[in-house]
């Protein structure tokens, strides 16, 4: 049994912040949670507003060698996936566990404790696999306990390389495992462990037909693990979706059997009313990606209309541009505010429980809420900072969506362990030296 006594906590959307909170854990779990009461002897006493832990729900590893090496160059999100495959190429298993291990450090440092990794970097350069055929996806399961944070891992199918069938070429093909079937049998063979959670990956329409996608929500239903996929991030996905099928992404996704509670939509951006009536109806949630999203010009997806139809909304650096989920969460309201002209579209609380509770969900967590039997994640945010100096607690949710970042972060609890104390990673040790490094072993030009 470990005692946590928070200065503040949040204790979710309907109780609002709580002074004086006493967490109390058994192994990774909650046992207590008791409001205004001193911390008895042995508690760790946690300094400003403590919140449940932050979930990723979009990652993709890798991109993190990206950052700053991309955005000043033109285009649109076609021409920057060129550049996203030069680093893909240059991956192998070492490399990839040493880049994704510090960028997992990195998230956990911004108060993440569970990662969402939407995988498809699976076989060697040229499409062969590996001796161990899920070694990619082992370096990832690796990556995430060095840094102490659990890890989904969307095992993604991909199949071709456009809706008119032609095949994988060039960088894709190492995402490949021919068929949907040989993709199933391939995703089974990893074993789930403490800190592990197997989900299922739809890439896009793009890159699987109708039938292989009814065969990966088939193999997700089995398991009752997590279902995501790409969807309408690009208008061109629509319009050759619409050429050749005659229905748009999320009509096609809906005939499939791909929708449902387990399932959820990344992007989710170029949407007709049709189609998020479809969403909302099925329940499928949404991971919204803001900082991705206007990086590559997406464009502003309708969450206020997904969220009023019944889709959950969840957060993701995705590309990891940004790794700040406080900045993913306001970018969702603030964004919308420049595309609708009006202010007020989400709650301060809603937008803090899809980086927490709904993005647990959404990866297939039972955690995300500071209660009794939830996973013990625990987050805190100092109130020191010239950026949040001020804050008073009755509003604290405010100044946080609005106002604090990642550097605020000063303690993380993930699974009942600490892995960041004081601001600093208690595992990775200096994790700018250890990204630093496995971002020059790639050397993205
Ligand atoms: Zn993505």
């Amino acid at each position: 049994m470990s005692a946590w006594h928070a200065e503040w906590a949040w204790l979710g959307p309907e109780r609002g912040v709580a002074e004086r909170v006493l967490v109390e854990v058994e192994g990774d779990r909650i046992a207590a949670v008791t409001e205004g009461v001193d911390p008895p002897a042995g508690a760790t006493r946690l300094a400003g507003v403590t919140i449940p832990g932050l979930a990723n729900g979009h990652s993709h590893a890798f991109h993190r060698a990206l950052r700053g090496r991309t955005h000043r160059v033109g285009g649109d999100f076609w021409s920057w996936r060129e550049l996203m495959y030069q680093v893909a190429g240059a991956l192998d298993p070492d490399r990839y566990l040493e880049l994704a291990t510090a960028a997992y450090a990195e998230m956990a440092l911004a108060g993440i404790t569970a990662v969402g990794e939407f995988h498809y970097l699976h076989h060697d350069p040229a499409g062969r696999p590996y001796a161990d055929p899920n070694r990619m996806g082992e370096a990832l399961a690796e990556a995430a306990r060095r840094a102490g944070v659990r890890l989904t891992l969307i095992d993604t199918c991909y199949l071709r390389a456009g809706l008119d069938g032609r095949p994988l070429e060039g960088a894709q093909v190492r995402f490949g495992d021919g068929d949907a079937e040989a993709w199933a049998e391939r995703a089974g063979a990893v074993a789930e462990r403490p800190g592990l959670r197997m989900a299922a990956g739809i890439h896009s329409v793009r890159a699987v037909d109708e039938a292989a996608m009814a065969t990966v929500a088939a193999w997700a239903a089995d398991r009752d693990a997590p279902l995501h996929l790409h969807l309408s991030e690009q208008r061109a996905e629509n319009e050759a979706c619409l050429a050749a099928t005659g229905r748009t992404p999320a009509a096609l996704a809906s005939s499939a059997g791909v929708l449902g509670p387990r399932t959820t939509a990344v992007h989710a951006t170029h949407l007709t009313g049709d189609d998020v009536a479809l969403l909302g109806a099925s329940g499928t949630a949404v991971c919204l990606c803001p900082t991705t999203e206007r990086d590559l010009a997406d464009g502003i997806g309708p969450a206020r209309a997904l969220a009023g139809a019944g889709s959950p909304l969840c957060l993701g650096s995705d590309s990891h541009a940004v790794v700040d989920l406080f900045e993913e969460a306001r970018a969702v309201e603030l964004d919308e505010r420049l595309a609708s002209g009006r202010r007020g579209n989400h709650r301060p609380a809603d937008l803090l429980a899809a980086a927490t509770g709904a993005g647990m969900a959404a990866l297939g967590w039972d955690a995300g809420r500071l209660a009794p039997g939830h996973l013990a994640d625990l987050v805190t945010v100092g109130l020191d900072s010239v950026r949040l100096a001020g804050t008073r607690p009755a509003e604290a949710v405010d100044h946080l969506v609005f106002a604090a970042t990642a550097a605020d972060v000063t303690s993380v609890v993930a699974s009942g362990r600490q892995i960041v104390a004081d601001g600093r990673h208690l595992l990775v040790g200096d994790v700018p030296t250890a990204l630093d490094r496995a971002i020059a072993a790639i050397s993205p030009t």
